[in-house]
């Protein structure tokens, strides 16, 4: 999971932070402004996405909630019918035959 900051560059494409003092090796300048992105893998899929604000600690917020929107579903806390335990069904499956 991470989260960063995606700036315009002068230079084309979007700003890093691999310069001297965490500056763009581009541009030379700080990070500065532009909307934070977050990034997580989630089930063998990676999300990344915009978290469509300058604040920080929205952004954090905002991940987070993403993040459980997508482990609800999959755990079924979201008032869906978990499936049955396989053992359950075998043996039901079991005592219809005799
Ligand atoms: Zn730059």
């Amino acid at each position: 999971m991470s989260l960063y900051r995606r700036v315009t560059c002068a230079k084309g494409g979007t700003c890093n932070t691999k310069g001297r003092n965490a500056k763009c090796s581009k541009c030379g300048r700080r990070l500065e402004g532009g909307a934070w992105w977050y990034r997580f893998r989630f089930a063998g899929r990676i999300v990344h996405e915009p978290a469509k604000t300058t604040s920080k600690t929205l952004a954090i917020q905002a991940e987070r909630h993403r993040r459980r929107g997508a482990e609800q579903p999959w755990n079924h806390v979201d008032g869906r019918q978990p499936r049955e335990p396989v053992k359950q069904r075998l043996r039901s499956k079991k005592g219809g035959n005799q």
